[in-house]
């Protein structure tokens, strides 16, 4: 037999969202999301320059679109919705 309490329990919530390329905010939408963008979490291997450290990186579609044009070969695209039956 189990008996439960009512507890309270403090959250961590992102409260602001920057992208770290142009410094702006990453806005919210009438529904209270973030507007989509890109977020990577690296962390890097032992042998490597950046040993075990883990980087965080937030960057809004307008900086995504100038930084992989930027690149020799583009950006591999799928469509997410043609998985999905
Ligand atoms: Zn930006």
């Amino acid at each position: 037999m189990r008996t439960y309490k009512t507890i309270s329990v403090k959250k961590q919530e992102i409260e602001e969202i920057y992208c770290n390329v142009c410094g702006k905010p990453i806005q919210k939408n009438n529904h209270g999301y973030f507007e989509d963008h890109l977020h990577i979490e690296k962390t890097w291997g032992y042998n490597s320059k950046y040993d075990g450290e883990t980087h965080h990186i937030d960057v809004c579609q307008s900086c995504y679109e100038k930084w992989v044009k930027q690149f020799m070969l583009s950006v591999k695209e799928t469509d997410s919705k043609k998985n999905i039956s």
